[in-house]
């Protein structure tokens, strides 16, 4: 499902450069939930934009369903991230202006609406956020808030999820009921890679990869 090679990525800073990722390899098999873990500034988010084509690699490969992201136009990397890849963050992004319901359909691919906003009320049932479609996010608690990013990143049944810190924000009870979610989606056959600094949170995982100044530790071989 993901397989990076030699993936390096160095950020150009004014003060120097940065080298966020420095020859990391991972495979990792379609259907595992794998969680990541290290200190602060280790390089765990740019290792999920590279997976998810938002960013590209300085050198390496980045592998993901087949697809070499590493070589596509933007404009194909936006279609790969749309029919492939759901993202979920600590913070939520979703856009306080917006209705809950309006924050979900942002991610329906153009032409697909109708079947983007039957596919999103489900998502809303099922995820306890049915009476609060036409809420704006600052109406919402946050454990609601990020139930509505999880069903953004689920809208277009990506094969794939990636979560940064998702329970970063959450207290415990609603900690859990989110990551019951990232395993309830793992069990319908997802691939899931996980970034958290939360013991329960890695527990779910199959495998966990330590990461340390831009590398993985222990990295085993694929799982
Ligand atoms: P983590 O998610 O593990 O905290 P990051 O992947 O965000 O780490 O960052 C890894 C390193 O790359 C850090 O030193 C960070 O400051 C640097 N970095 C990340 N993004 C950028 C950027 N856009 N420009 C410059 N440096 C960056
Ligand atoms: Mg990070």
């Amino acid at each position: 499902m993901i397989r990076l090679e030699g993936v390096t990525k160095v950020f150009r800073t004014r003060r120097g450069d940065v080298a966020a990722l420095d020859g990391v390899a991972l495979s990792i098999e379609s259907g595992h939930f794998v969680a990541i873990r290290g200190p602060s500034g280790c390089g765990k988010s740019t290792l999920l934009s590279l997976v998810g084509g938002l960013a590209l690699p300085t050198a390496g490969q980045v592998v993901v369903a087949d697809r070499n992201v590493s070589q596509m136009t933007p404009a194909e990397r936006a279609q790969f991230r749309t029919e492939n890849v759901g993202f979920v963050f600590q913070m939520f992004h979703l856009l306080p202006y917006l209705s809950v319901l309006d924050n979900i359909l942002v991610a329906a691919s153009p032409g697909k609406r109708q079947e983007a906003l039957a596919r999103a009320e489900q998502l809303l049932e099922r995820f306890q956020l049915g009476d609060r479609v036409t809420h704006r996010p600052g109406q919402l608690s946050v454990g609601q808030r990020q139930r509505v990013a999880m069903a953004r990143a689920l809208l277009n049944q990506p094969q794939l999820l990636l979560a940064d810190e998702p329970t970063g924000n959450l207290d415990p009870e609603t900690a859990s009921g989110l990551l019951d979610l990232l395993s309830e989606f793992q069990q319908q056959g997802g691939t899931i890679l996980l970034v958290t600094h939360d013991d329960r949170a890695a527990a779910r995982a199959q495998r966990v990869i330590q990461m340390d100044r831009g590398r993985i530790l222990d990295g085993q071989p694929s799982g």
